[in-house]
């Protein structure tokens, strides 16, 4: 989405170790007009194919997450994160690697909102190296629950890991795809 881009090239900022930082559009002061138009476009890449749950991780995800629901007039589900000693049988649990911080955490989701008739569309910020992407299609999998597709804000394309789950058949539509970075430069995938 080409305004996804341009926001990306007016206002990313590339930081040591592989990090674009968002925050003045996506990640903390949120344009809420590149939002709308983010809800819009994933929701127009996936109508008619009969999703009904929209499924994020916290936290960084819910806000797009909420664009694409409302733009498809679905219910959106966020996994949080938790303490995996500490959960009861209520929940689907999860483990997850962290990009940004470099640890473990659970991820959990209640029985009751994720169903295995449920047709979902999975949701968040940026494909990086998979890991809570994975732990979200983990999920929808001890739920029974049918994976429709993904939709990324911001794919790290150099990562590998949206090839690698394209190529295991995995729907996977990113509205920006990050070929390279560096401080000088970003180029997208065309
Ligand atoms: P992955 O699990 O695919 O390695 O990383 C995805 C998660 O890490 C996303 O939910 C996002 O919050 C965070 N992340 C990965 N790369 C970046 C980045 O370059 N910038 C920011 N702001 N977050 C990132």
């Amino acid at each position: 989405m080409k305004q996804m881009e341009e926001m990306i090239l007016r206002e990313g900022k590339v930081l040591p170790g592989d990090i674009l930082k968002v925050g003045s559009f996506l990640n903390q002061n949120i344009n809420t007009e590149l939002l709308a138009q983010t809800g819009a476009e994933i929701a127009r890449l996936y109508e008619g194919c009969g999703v009904n749950k929209i499924l994020t991780i916290e936290a960084s995800g819910i806000a797009i997450a909420a664009a694409v629901g409302l733009a498809m007039g679905v219910p959106v589900l966020f996994a949080k994160k938790h303490r995996t000693s500490n959960v009861d049988g209520d929940v689907y649990v999860t483990e997850v690697h962290s990009f940004t911080h470099g640890a473990d955490y659970g991820v959990v989701v209640s029985k009751d909102y994720l169903l295995p008739s449920d047709r979902v569309l999975l949701v968040d910020d940026f494909l990086a190296n998979g890991n809570a992407l994975r732990g979200l299609i983990d999920l929808c999998d001890q739920a029974g629950a049918t994976l429709v597709g993904v939709a990324i804000a911001i794919e790290k394309c150099f990562a590998g890991a949206g090839d690698e789950l394209r190529a295991q058949g995995v729907r996977i539509e990113s509205l920006a795809m990050i070929e390279s970075m560096s401080e000088h430069e970003i180029v997208f995938r065309s």
